[in-house]
């Protein structure tokens, strides 16, 4: 080994850089702030992937291994070019244009511009092949991208994306050995990437992962809400996580504070187990009484149920105490893969869930997918502004092919327990009206196919759309049930990415604008006596949840891991101080107003609920009296 490799490492398997503990052990560690994103405070040790769509390991290579690092990549290029070469002879028929950009692609794999500049990142600055693509990917791509995106020319942008999109498939030749070049730490993991999704990393993690911390991010994105279902800590919205973390690093994700604390020093260690220890007895304590029934101290029912994406969390909800699966988000199942999934694969996936949970009901939601929800297999063009562009059932219906492989999956599911089939994104009364034309033919086609469903299929949608909540009342007299999305409704109300950490504070459910939505909805559909839930992240926030109690909502669907903690709550409160309470909110003018009113009234008796232990010692500052709750990081 020469004087000028990477420190050795202290993890068995392939090298990874160590931070120099000189420069990195502050007398606490460098504190990065982020949102916080699914509860609970672990130690561990850092796993950086990669930030580009295709995640990576970086790591640095010793000298001796540099050669055939460079010879790796090598092969990888070889190997991409005869994929593209494969693609393109499977299309013989295809238009012109696809054989053209086929082998433009082509060309560009083997560029030397782009190899020269990769290879010297591997052999000057010891980068493995993997990091050095992403990197020459990047800098080729803002090469491409003018400064000023007035001067932005189309056809020069989409150079950039090219290469991106070269980059990419290099990236999956070069990871597909995976195994043999993720850093092994032998010991769990804290997973690091710009924006993850658990399922990125499933395939390529052997350690078990005990946090997340992304980039970007808010408490309302798919990293969040999945954390939050696995039941581990996440930080997100953490800016310049990537740069400021390397592999090996030891870490504090503090998911209550939202807060990562870097290569922090003992007693900064020791004190967070001791946080960590606490947090979890407490939420231990909620679980157990998590078999009481659910209803107001003075006896109204509120029915909890769980939002889930993989068949496994349906167990981890009757765990809980959920009475059945409020949002099953079946998005999940066409992410990174290449092919559609079958029917049969969706039915059996289907079947498992609604016969673990029978007889408790469960709702399917048809796949969302677009905004920030990217499935591979779909293969959706590049849109300026995803969120508002081909996604949820427009997608569906621009797409009934797809779309009836997963309805008769559902049909047949049915006939396992009590199913509901649910539409998301719906802005316009004709969207429902299609959907039941192919869940219609869906039932016939499964019928003439001579398998068994249940005579009637409820079919609900998501009220996420403000047009939706405009048109409640004419949307009551078509669907069968109702589910406010806030996640997304919040979202589209306010004109504020759900994505965007710098506007997260803006983002709050606490909006009057929001209430009073929530409010029409509620209204609406007891007008037409249809039962209508809530599923955005805003349920499984104690002090929401009571005003929504209070804003006549009677069903709450939220991740598994709240449900203790929001049963508790609503436990403790009585229905009349609720309805009271959201009657003043809903005369306020703003979000700050209404939190207020609502932490002054319920606070006392929430106080451990929303500090997360009986002593209130995960507040940022420490917690004396519940005026102080305002202090707390936002829900
Ligand atoms: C929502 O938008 O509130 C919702 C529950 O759906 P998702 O978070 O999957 O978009
Ligand atoms: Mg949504």
């Amino acid at each position: 080994m020469n004087d000028d490799d990477p420190p050795p490492p202290t993890m068995s398997g392939v090298a990874v850089t160590l931070a120099p503990p000189s420069d990195t052990c502050l007398p606490r560690g460098i504190v990065l702030k982020g949102i916080p994103g699914s509860p609970g405070v672990v130690v561990g040790l850092a796993l950086v992937v990669g930030d580009t769509r295709t995640a990576y390991g970086r790591r640095h290579v010793p000298s001796a291994q540099i050669e055939a690092e460079v010879e790796r990549l090598h092969r990888a290029v070889e190997d991409a070019k005869r994929n593209l070469r494969e693609v393109s002879a499977r299309i013989p028929a295809g238009p012109l244009e696809t054989n053209a950009i086929l082998d433009a692609y082509l060309m560009m794999v083997g560029d030397p511009m782009l190899l020269e500049r990769v290879v010297r990142k591997i052999r000057d600055e010891k980068k493995c092949a993997e990091w050095a693509v992403a990197q020459a990917s990047d800098e080729i791509a803002k090469l491409f991208a003018p400064a000023d995106s007035n001067e932005r020319d189309a056809y020069i942008a989409e150079r950039g994306h090219d290469i991106e999109f070269v980059c990419d498939r290099l990236l999956r030749e070069l990871t597909g050995d995976m195994k043999q070049i993720v850093p092994r730490l032998d010991q769990p993991v804290v997973i690091i990437g710009r924006d993850l999704s658990p399922a990125d990393t499933a395939g390529m993690v052997r350690e078990p992962v005990i946090a997340f911390i992304t980039e970007i991010g808010t408490r309302t994105s798919h990293t969040a809400i999945m954390a939050r279902a696995l039941e581990i800590p996440a930080v997100v919205g953490v800016a310049d996580a990537l740069s400021l973390v390397r592999t090996g690093d030891t870490l504090i994700v503090d998911g209550l504070r939202g807060e990562v604390v870097v290569n922090p020093n003992a007693a900064t260690i020791e004190e967070a187990r001791s946080r960590g220890a606490k947090h979890l007895a407490f939420a231990r304590g909620l679980l157990t009484a998590r078999n009481q029934p659910c209803v107001t101290r003075d006896g109204e029912p509120v029915s909890l149920k769980a939002n889930v994406e993989l068949p496994a969390e349906a167990i981890l909800a009757l765990d809980h105490g959920a009475e059945g699966i409020g949002l099953y988000r079946t998005e999940f199942i066409y992410i990174d893969r290449r092919t559609m999934p079958t029917e049969d694969e969706q039915y059996e996936l289907y079947r498992a869930v609604v016969e673990a949970v029978a007889p408790r009901p469960v709702t399917l939601r048809t796949f969302d997918i677009g905004g920030d929800k990217f499935a591979s297999s779909f293969q959706l063009p590049a849109e300026m502004n995803p969120a508002l562009g081909l996604r949820a059932v427009r997608l569906a219906l621009s797409r009934p092919d797809v779309f009836l492989v997963q309805l008769r999956a559902m049909v047949r599911a049915s006939v396992h327990g009590d199913l509901r089939i649910m539409v998301p994104m719906v802005a316009s009364v004709q969207e429902l009206r299609e959907v039941r034309r192919l869940l219609g033919r869906a039932m016939s086609e499964v019928d003439n196919a001579g398998h068994g469903r249940a005579k009637h299929i409820p079919l609900g949608m998501m009220i996420e759309v403000p047009s939706a909540v405009v048109m409640a009342d004419v949307l009551a007299r078509e669907a069968e049930f109702f589910s406010i999305g806030t996640n997304d409704l919040i979202q589209y109300t306010l004109a504020i990415d759900r994505g965007n950490r710098s506007l997260a504070h803006l983002a709050s459910a606490f909006h009057p604008a929001i209430l009073r939505m929530i409010r029409q909805v509620t209204r609406a559909a007891a007008a037409h006596a249809v039962p209508v839930a809530l599923c955005g992240a805003m349920a499984s926030d104690p002090l929401a949840a009571v005003l929504l109690v209070g804003l006549g909502l009677r069903e709450l669907s939220m991740e598994a891991a709240a449900i203790p903690e929001i049963k508790e709550a609503i436990r403790r409160v009585a229905t009349a101080d609720c309805e009271r309470a959201a009657e003043a909110a809903l005369s306020l003018d703003t979000a700050e107003a209404v939190e207020e009113l609502i932490a002054g009234t319920f606070a006392p008796a929430l106080f451990d609920l929303l500090t997360g232990s009986e002593d209130g010692s995960y507040a940022e500052e420490p917690v004396t009296s519940p005026d102080a709750l305002r202090t707390l990081p936002e829900p």
